[in-house]
């Protein structure tokens, strides 16, 4: 399959470590108050994901380094969806089509 943001291709979990390490711009967090949440967007059809994570931690260090798990977890999140693309040209399974 084919990797949203650009034309590398492999295997999912290729795809997947080569997303978290060549664009991180595709996952941004931001703040709010005492909650963080990360958003990430569909290159495709730009429908957006947001989902609200829950650092056991507030110093700067701790969060830089959890961003990594966040971008783990975000890219994992956005592939199920770009899965659904046609264009993604990730074999599809008829079986577990609804
Ligand atoms: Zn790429
Ligand atoms: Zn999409």
């Amino acid at each position: 399959m084919r990797c949203p943001f650009c034309e590398q291709t492999g295997s999912r979990s290729e795809l997947h470590a080569h997303m978290v390490d060549a664009h991180q711009d595709g996952l941004s967090t931001r703040r709010e108050g005492d909650q963080m949440f990360f958003d990430l967007n569909c290159p495709l059809c730009s429908e957006g994901m947001t989902r609200e994570v829950n650092p056991r931690g507030r110093d700067q260090a701790f969060l830089d380094k959890f961003a990594d798990e966040i971008r783990m977890v975000g890219f994992d999140l956005l592939l199920y969806h770009w899965e659904t693309h046609q264009e993604s040209g990730a074999p599809v399974d008829a079986e577990a089509l609804p």
